[in-house]
């Protein structure tokens, strides 16, 4: 069996905020990649692998389960977003080698393909209705049946702005205000627009970002509920989600929850109650695939389907664990896809080809997927690299911070 002989880390995108693992082994040419970017902790991940390594150095890596758990329990506190995309790095890696020295690709290690591609999701946004709906029948003409509508950032369509914001005497610096009821009047709004327009071909997904207060989100779900989404997302912050059983007493608009789920004692109860539709965990904050293909074995037990999240700053490596699980999981509902610039996609040989609203795989054995090594220190830009990225702040009126 081969020996983990050494775990280097690679990090790269021109700000720095993508950082893989690769780890070695002492059979001539056998590594394995995985993803633990973190875009907010880039330095921080990297500081966690280190600290890591030791532990790993001379283990068999076919113990892929028994890695996974030595990871988990080795810093006593767990199920944290650090701790599991540390843990993901290395199990992704580890399946990455399994595959390769069985001559497989991941999925058929996982089961084999139970679809032949994987239905993506786009990501359609415009500053006013005009524009969103250019935006839509665009990816529609590309070929995507399922679209994701917003106006503007997250949030859109519930900012307030000079006078109409209301603003208090020395208020937060801060040039727009989020109002719930603005937002609750915009969305349904759109919708009702679009489906004046386009008609109800396309399947239609909203993402509220937890931006709303609880009573509200309900009511927001009711009202939406004649334009017949294909799902809602993140209706509720993750501190909130026992404000799902009134959604469900409300009305039948389809619920999809969990990227920001790290610990499974967020997801099991809301599986278990089918209060949600769809489960969005990061491949890569859940822990990876072992513990992923886990979470799409219990849902398809409830009935529940994987929405794995992915966005725009997540990276080619953890989109292909996604895919890999995407074809292989029969409670697989969509993917949410990812734009990357081609410089980027150059880093990543074998990468998932994104075509006509689908996502597809290659057959190469292990994830499929490599990292060009020059190519990404050549990327990396030092002075991007060395500054801090956080998540941008939203604020009511009065200044008070709203959940992300
Ligand atoms: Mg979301």
């Amino acid at each position: 069996m081969p020996k983990i002989t050494g775990i280097q880390t690679i990090r790269t995108r021109a700000n720095g905020t993508w950082l893989f693992v690769k780890i070695l082994t002492d059979q001539p040419g056998l590594y394995g990649i995985g993803s633990v970017s973190d875009h907010f902790r880039a330095p921080v991940m990297q500081a966690a692998i280190e600290n890591l390594a030791p532990r790993l150095i001379g283990r068999d890596t076919s113990r892929i389960e028994d890695v996974w758990r030595s990871i988990h329990f080795s810093a006593y506190w767990r199920n944290d977003a650090l701790s599991n995309t540390a843990q993901a790095g290395i199990d992704m890696a580890l399946w990455d080698i399994l595959g390769k020295e069985a001559g497989m690709p991941v999925y058929r290690l996982l089961g084999g393909k139970v679809r032949s591609a994987v239905l993506a999701y786009a990501h359609a946004a415009g500053n006013d209705l005009a524009e969103l709906e250019d935006d839509v029948r665009r990816y529609m003409a590309e070929g995507y049946s399922v679209i994701r509508c917003q106006l503007g950032p997250y949030g859109g369509g519930g900012f307030l702005k000079g006078t109409a914001a209301g603003f208090p005497q020395h208020h937060w610096p801060q040039d727009a205000a989020f109002d719930d009821e603005a937002y609750l009047d915009a969305v349904p709004r759109m919708f009702e627009y679009l489906r004046n327009k386009i008609g109800f071909e396309p399947k239609l997904t909203h993402d509220v970002h937890e931006h709303l207060m609880p009573h509200n989100a309900v009511h927001l779900a009711k009202r939406l509920e004649p334009y017949r989404l294909f799902f809602l997302e993140d209706l509720l912050q993750p501190e909130q989600v026992g404000w799902y059983r009134q959604v469900r007493q409300a009305c039948v608009t389809p619920q999809a929850m969990g990227e920001l789920f790290t610990n499974p004692h967020e997801y099991l109860p809301l599986l278990a109650e089918r209060l949600i539709d769809f489960i969005r965990v990061r491949v890569s904050k859940g822990g990876g695939i072992t513990q992923c293909r886990k979470i799409a074995a219990v849902c398809e037990m409830f009935g529940v389907r994987t929405a794995w999240q992915e966005g725009g700053d997540n990276d080619p490596v953890n989109q292909m664990a996604a895919v890999h699980l995407d074809l292989a999981s029969p409670s697989f509902g969509v993917q949410e896809e990812n734009h990357f610039a081609p410089e980027e996609y150059d880093l990543f040989p074998g990468h998932a080809r994104l075509e006509g609203g689908y996502l597809y795989a290659n057959d190469t054995p292990g994830l499929g997927i490599d990292i060009d090594e020059v190519k990404a220190r050549t990327l990396l830009n030092p002075e991007l690299a060395s500054r801090s990225y956080l998540y941008p702040e939203d604020r009511r009126r009065d200044g008070e911070l709203v959940a992300p």
